[in-house]
């Protein structure tokens, strides 16, 4: 029974445990950083503790000390979360799971894979492609992002109509419980077995239990992918078109549509002007070239002009290099918070009925005006639901008044999309930054959940104040 943090260290070994002082800075906070609009300090306090265990047996343990010490449990992927769902607090364990890397099992006829929850996504995907096989769920943050982030946040990538989110992706889970207990949902590829067990712990952000293993769907190497990149007139007239090739059966494999506004205030450059569609298909090389052929009629039609093949390239190569702008240059410093120190820098990600999407950008663009915010990109990705907006504000004299601008902007645009029937957030979770919204993103359905915590961790040990429990 581990009862200390001298038991700690002897069942996980001294190089698996940092306590106090000896905590390195980067657990203050996740990719929630200075340059987000938030009335929430720009990072947390340092932990009590890290541990880095290599077991479910492990957490487990870890689980049960948290409890007995009265510690919270915050676990921790990549560190890449945009929403503070991985910030500790003062008496927080953070639980790293990356040293849980092993793939446990590709079984390629069937066409899943088992893998322990700190792996990063790139890894596996890699792993996958020796066997011909690939991850479904492809974000921005995969060189760094972890399979139990990803399942925490039941994130999305960039093919995610054709593959779903990441919790879609799920057949199976391993998680540990608030008390220690290890349960194994089973992974078949359907079953109608009344609770579904597994989707407690999808998207829930580490508050019913840490996800120590999973069993995935993956997918075979496509023979064929090809991504065309295309300048269309207007938004309204991109929306109009991309929801005609969806609704005509169409399942890109990559859709990427975006306008671009004026953003002096911007680090990099930014070329303003009307809207730019990515749009890829992949699988069979018939498929592709008839998919292609009924896309390129519907683009036709809306006088959508081909841009060179180069920027498509272009595009798809550094799509994930973003995310190497969240590496530390120096302790607890990243390379986003020298680059963003004179900036408010902030995103909204709704989602939104087909067809509120045009109402939701008048009203969204007023907002900003109010505000004085400048929107930098106005867009809707992998599906025509869903709905991105990135925003600008210059620090300005008044570095704080700045952050509050913004972070009432993107309140009252969240307030404005569940007005509109939409949902506050679909890709990046809520974590604090979204946790005081949840109320009316839920309504009556937060006590339900509140209940549900309540049952499964009385002692609210796991991830304390995330998405609104
Ligand atoms: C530049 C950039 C681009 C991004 N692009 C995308 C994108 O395209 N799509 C997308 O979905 N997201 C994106 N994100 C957000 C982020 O990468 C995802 O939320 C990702 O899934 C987080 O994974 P992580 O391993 O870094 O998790 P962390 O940030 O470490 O944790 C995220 C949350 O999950 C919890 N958690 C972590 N591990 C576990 C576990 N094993 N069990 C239970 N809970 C756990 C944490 O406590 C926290 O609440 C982006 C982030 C950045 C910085």
């Amino acid at each position: 029974m581990v009862t200390t943090f001298e038991d700690l260290v002897g069942r996980l070994g001294a190089a698996a445990v940092a306590i106090g002082a000896a905590v390195p800075p980067r657990y203050r906070s996740d990719a929630f950083r200075a340059h987000r609009g938030s009335r929430i300090s720009d990072e947390g306090p340092s932990p009590a503790a890290v541990v880095w265990p290599r077991s479910a047996e492990d957490v487990a343990a870890v689980a049960r000390f948290a409890k007995t010490a009265s510690l919270s449990i915050v676990p921790w992927g990549g560190g890449t979360g945009l929403m503070g769902g991985a910030r500790p607090g003062l008496h927080s364990l953070v639980i790293d799971l990356r040293r849980m890397r092993r793939v446990r099992r590709i079984d390629a006829i069937s066409r899943t894979a088992t893998a322990e929850a700190g792996i990063v996504l790139e890894d596996l995907d890699r792993r996958l492609r020796k066997r011909r096989l690939s991850l479904g769920h492809d974000p921005w943050s995969r060189p760094r992002a972890t399979l139990g982030g990803a399942i925490g946040t039941n994130g999305i990538g960039y093919a995610g109509y054709l593959r779903g989110t990441m919790g879609d992706q799920v057949l199976g889970l391993e998680v540990v419980l608030a008390d220690g207990t290890i349960v194994r949902t089973r992974p078949a590829a359907r079953s109608t077995t009344g609770l579904d067990l597994k989707r407690l712990f999808i998207g829930t952000e580490g508050t019913m239990g840490i996800v120590t293993a999973a069993t995935l769907r993956v997918f075979p190497v496509p023979e064929r992918e090809e991504i065309h990149a295309f300048r269309l007139r207007d938004f309204p007239a991109g929306l109009r078109c991309i929801s005609r090739m969806y609704d005509a059966g169409l399942v890109p494999s990559a859709m990427d549509f975006e306008e671009a506004f004026p953003a002096p205030a911007l680090p990099w450059g930014s070329d303003a002007g009307p809207p730019t569609l990515y749009l890829g298909f992949a699988g069979g090389r018939e498929i592709v070239a008839a998919s292609w052929r009924v896309a390129r009629r519907y683009l036709r039609a809306v006088r959508a002009r081909a841009l060179p093949d180069r920027e498509a390239r272009d595009y798809w190569r550094t799509r994930h290099d973003i995310i190497y702008a969240h590496d530390q240059v120096s302790p607890g410093v990243t390379r986003a918070d020298v680059f963003l120190k004179d900036v408010i820098f902030d995103y909204v990600h709704v989602a939104l009925p087909r067809s509120k999407i045009l109402a939701y950008r008048r009203a969204a663009l007023a907002v900003l005006r109010r505000h004085d915010v400048r929107p930098i990109g106005f867009g809707i990705w992998t599906q025509p639901e869903l709905v991105s907006l990135e925003v600008i504000r210059p620090v300005g004299a008044d570095r704080s008044a700045a952050k509050l601008a913004v972070a009432e902007a993107i309140d009252e645009m969240i307030r404005r999309a569940q007005a509109l029937g939409g949902s506050m957030e679909y890709v990046h979770g809520v974590g604090v930054k979204l946790s005081h919204l949840m109320g009316e993103e839920l309504g009556a359905g937060l006590d339900v959940a509140r209940r549900v915590k309540d049952a499964l961790d009385p002692d609210r040990v796991l991830n304390p104040g995330k998405t609104g429990l």
